[in-house]
């Protein structure tokens, strides 16, 4: 061991010398010029002062003053300096695998090195980390399942838990588990960063662990809300009477939405309505795509964001503008409709950059630098820009008000991404986006009275979403009974749903009487789907069908392919009654949709076929990368091999098909008791009769 000390010894001199050679060379100083101009520099040393007394430390810091980038860098770099260099193992955990890419990447830049030397990256099904790797940046999901192999996380000497005011669940789940760690393993090194002030909670949380703010300047930012912007821009709305069929049913729709969202946010939905009397007071038209519509929970205004854009190249003084839209397809579509704008679409005058986890990185490139000439750079991108990352020279700022936030499909038990309304906190950030060089303007897409409604923070995951994956993992880990871990969280789940999730995973058999995991479950817990889904894809591989199964489960993933456009509505529902004809099965038609889409990919026809059958070509995209994906999952978990015919022998067999459908939809599924011109449905479980009186056309 005294040989093995040495040669550590060398390798963290080495790591410091070659810092040294960097930090001297032109480029090297060019970036240790711009790291020092950042507002985390000047709290360097109380920050490397605090961690070295306390177990524990919060650090809160405005974004962009370098949380993320510098201060994981400060504790290597001390740490080489003391020459522990080679013995330092520190691991920042990050939300969202594009942040852990990206930042990864950065930070090596920064420091004159390529990804995998001393700083890499690791995400599920990828990673860039070398055997010297001392500072990796990970996703929470990928400590969590090593923590599942390596309780006491042997060798760790520091974990970072990044962007902690986003409160997502596996963030709240491994502060659980760390907070436990911590008595076991004095000498680790716990540090919170967030981008909020809330830093009490958790330090309260950590037996009152001390709390850092890094201070940052920011410009004032000047809000404006709908009514003033409609003014402001001149903006002239359709009015109310010149509403079509579509329209009516449209309003109707609305008004059934804020129906049901008062049932589940009162004080949303009164304000919501009260916009909406409003609106239609004045004679406003509510139709998608236009005017008012973009705040209501399904459409976005379109037309309202270009023209708010247009007004701003037209008229505003120069600076980057930043969109934020609620995802990817909404950015896609919205940059199409840009795109063809004589004034927006024009590349000698904007720019028109969308911001998205998977763009290359050429085109990410072009998002933090600043255009020549006079053009105006537009960045599309999600409320990944809110906090992840940051975009200097942004002055104005578009917010339509909403953001996709993973909530529970109660009728169809599923977790689903939907757009909703974001929080004060949420809507303040954004706006601070835009005061980062010089004073900044923000357009709120929504009438001051909704923001007026909004929350103050986002409700915490844990106490939005179902627990059923979040108990499987509890009992993978070992971590005791499931109420009595959960009941130890930051802000614990109602014990009731907790109740729920336990009793439906004994249902489905993934765990026994006793509360201990199955072999099923077992295997549901390395399978990061939910246990429905997982339970259906294992039995796609065990009887043989696999192939149809990945498609069914990924589209129940991902959304319906079928497009239902409201002026060909009898056109599109006879192409998908062909897919369904025999059998009337949606999730059959699925499988032939798919099967028929991609042999027309392999001769190049994808794009027509998707035009004439009624199917969305991206949805069918994202459903093939999403089954690829499983395919490498359920082969790390050894339930299938290279070799297709072992598990597709049956996958003709509909009636195999069906069964595993069923199996894995189990205990949600009911039969149909009565096939009259009314029917009732009889739940599997308890023969519990549902419903009544659903017409046929429906089914
Ligand atoms: P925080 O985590 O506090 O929000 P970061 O550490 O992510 O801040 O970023 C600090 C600074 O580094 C920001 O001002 C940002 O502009 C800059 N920066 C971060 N990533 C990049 C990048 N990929 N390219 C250029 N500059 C970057
Ligand atoms: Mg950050």
């Amino acid at each position: 061991s005294v040989v093995k000390e040495k040669i550590l010894q060398r390798k963290s001199l080495q790591l410091h010398h070659q810092q040294q050679d960097w930090q001297e060379s032109p480029e090297g100083q060019k970036m240790l010029e711009f790291r020092r101009s950042l507002p985390a520099f000047k709290e360097k040393d109380a920050f490397l002062r605090v961690i070295s007394q306390s177990q524990v430390v919060v650090v809160s810091g405005e974004t962009g003053c370098g949380k993320t980038t510098e201060l994981p860098q400060y504790i290597l770099e001390s740490e080489i300096e003391a020459a522990r260099g080679a013995v330092c193992n520190i691991i920042c955990t990050q939300p969202r695998r594009i942040s852990a890419m990206s930042v990864s990447e950065r930070v090596a830049a920064e420091r004159g090195e390529k990804l995998g030397e001393s700083v890499g990256y690791k995400v599920r099904l990828e990673g860039m980390k070398g055997r010297d790797t001392r500072l990796l940046f990970c996703t929470t999901g990928v400590l969590l399942r090593r923590l599942l192999v390596d309780r006491n996380l042997k060798g760790v000497t520091h974990v970072i838990v990044d962007e902690i005011h986003e409160r997502g669940m596996n963030e709240d789940f491994l502060l659980i588990v760390l907070k436990e760690l911590l008595h076991h393993r004095p000498d680790l090194r716990l540090i919170l960063m967030s981008a909020t002030l809330n830093a009490e909670l958790f330090s309260s949380y950590f037996n009152g662990a001390p709390t850092m703010h890094i201070p940052g300047f920011t410009f004032p930012v000047r809000a404006h809300f709908l009514e003033d912007i409609l003014e402001r821009t001149g903006y002239r709305l359709t009015p109310y009477n010149q509403i079509d069929d579509y329209g009516q049913e449209k309003t109707w729709k609305m008004q059934k939405q804020a129906q049901a969202f008062r049932k589940r946010k009162s004080h949303i939905a009164s304000a919501v309505e009260d916009a909406l009397e409003v609106a239609e007071f004045k004679g406003y038209s509510l139709r998608t795509q236009d005017s008012l519509s973009c705040w209501y929970p399904d459409s976005i205004g379109f037309n309202l964001i270009e023209h708010v854009l247009c007004h701003i190249v037209k008229n505003e003084r120069s600076g980057a503008v930043l969109v934020f839209m609620t995802g990817w397809d909404d950015i896609t579509s919205l940059k199409d409709q840009l795109q063809a704008h004589p004034l927006l679409g024009d590349q000698s005058r904007v720019l028109l950059l969308a911001c998205h986890g998977s763009m290359a990185s050429s085109e990410q490139r072009l998002i933090f630098e600043n255009p020549e000439g006079g053009v105006r750079k537009i960045v599309l991108a999600t409320n990944m820009a809110e906090t992840s990352i940051t975009i200097n020279d942004v002055v104005f700022v578009v917010d339509i008000g909403k953001a996709k936030e993973t909530s529970y499909d109660a009728l169809n038990n599923t977790p689903c991404l939907l757009p909703s309304w974001i929080s004060k906190a949420a809507a303040r950030q954004r706006r601070g986006r835009a005061g980062r060089v010089q004073p900044g303007e923000c357009y709120h897409l929504y009438p001051r009275c909704v923001y007026d409604a909004f929350a103050d923070y986002q409700l915490p995951e844990l106490l939005r979403t179902p627990l059923q994956s979040l108990c499987l993992q509890i009992k993978t880990l070992q971590l005791g009974s499931i109420s009595e871990f959960l009941s130890r969280a930051l802000q614990p789940p109602e014990p009731l749903s907790v109740q729920n999730a336990i009793e439906y995973l004994k249902i489905i058999g993934a765990l026994d009487e006793n509360e201990n995991l199955t072999v099923l479950g077992h295997k549901l817990a390395m399978l990061p789907v939910e246990p429905k889904l997982g339970k259906m894809l294992i039995l796609g591989a065990i009887f043989k069908c696999l192939d149809p199964i990945m498609t069914i489960v990924a589209g129940l993933s991902v959304r319906d392919p079928f497009v239902m456009p409201s002026d060909k509505k009898d056109l599109a529902e006879s192409a998908k009654a062909q897919f369904a004809a025999r059998d009337y099965s949606d999730h059959l038609a699925l499988i032939r949709a798919y099967d028929g889409w991609r042999d027309a990919e392999a001769q190049q026809a994808g794009y027509e076929y998707c035009w004439r059958n009624f199917l969305s070509s991206q949805t069918l995209r994202a459903i093939d990368s999403l089954r690829k994906q499983f395919f490498y999952l359920l082969k790390d978990i050894c339930l299938v091999n290279n070799n297709s015919e072992t598990y597709n022998t049956w996958s003709h067999e509909e009636h195999l098909l069906r069964a595993v459908i069923c199996a894995g939809l189990f205990p949600g599924i009911s039969s149909v008791v009565n096939k009259d011109k009314s029917i009732a449905l009889k739940t599997m479980e308890d023969g519990q009769v549902l419903l009544y009186s659903v017409s046929f056309s429906n089914i």
